[in-house]
């Protein structure tokens, strides 16, 4: 983990209802003496992440002393502009395969620019500066605005646009997912492993009928795959290793 935030820094989560950036929350609640957050309709199949923000918002800060009095409000804004620029499997009834480009066609393109470029002009508006999202490059689905150097980039643009130095913090950006459930238990132990696991959302399918070991979902989509794998790896490193018994 980073060194401990300077003092009095305000931050702002891009908090979708999914496994990533609730863990990203409760990074954020561990760190900053003022956490907001920030969602966005973009009329995602998977709409129903929208749905678990308000419970997660509520029973994770009952996880640590000291959380409850951080969060502050959550902001929910509407951007189906995404939608109307065209075709994603993220946001209309067609099948998730991947374009002649490699990438899936889950991506939508300009995404997490337009959310980081709205969340900024948020955090200018409410005095924050510190933007906090779960885009990772490890074990990802390849969009190129989940990656590093796209994120360096747009930190150096945004705080340039509203002439505030403004942080892009990205906590999951070098942890693979069986590091994200790692990270979850460090910073809220067992019972925030178990919000995580049964009140957060990543089917890009939307499906909530069936609850696994790892959590919601349909078990077949790329998210829920994803998650799944991260899940049992994280679950088999926790096994104790058998030791040689000396000869
Ligand atoms: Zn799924």
């Amino acid at each position: 983990m980073s060194p401990a935030a300077p003092a009095g820094r305000r931050a702002l989560v891009l908090f979708s209802g999914g496994q990533d950036s609730t863990t990203c929350l409760a990074w954020a609640l561990a760190r900053f003496p003022h956490v907001e957050t920030i969602g966005f309709d973009y009329g995602q199949r998977h709409r129903v992440e929208l749905d678990c923000r308000a419970t997660l918002r509520s029973r994770i800060v009952a996880l640590r002393p000291g959380w409850a009095a951080r969060l502050g409000d959550d902001h929910l804004l509407d951007v189906d502009v995404l939608k109307q620029l065209g075709a994603s499997a993220m946001t209309d009834d067609i099948a998730i395969a991947t374009q002649a480009d490699g990438l899936p066609n889950t991506f939508v393109p300009g995404r997490n620019l337009l959310f980081f470029t709205l969340a900024s002009a948020l955090a200018y508006r409410r005095g924050l500066d510190v933007l906090v999202g779960g885009m990772s490059q490890t074990d990802y689905s390849g969009y190129p605005d989940c990656r590093d150097n796209t994120l360096k980039a747009l930190q150096v643009a945004l705080s340039l646009g509203i002439d505030r130095p403004l942080t892009l913090e990205t906590p999951l950006m070098w942890r693979d997912k069986a590091d994200a459930w790692q990270l979850a238990h460090q910073l809220g132990g067992a019972p925030l492993v178990e919000l995580i696991r049964t009140e957060t959302h990543t089917c890009y399918l939307n499906q909530r009928s069936t609850l696994h070991a790892w959590g919601y979902g349909c078990g077949e989509c790329p998210a829920c795959r994803l998650r799944a794998q991260g899940y049992r790896q994280w679950v088999a490193r926790l096994q104790p290793t058998p030791r040689a018994i000396p000869g």
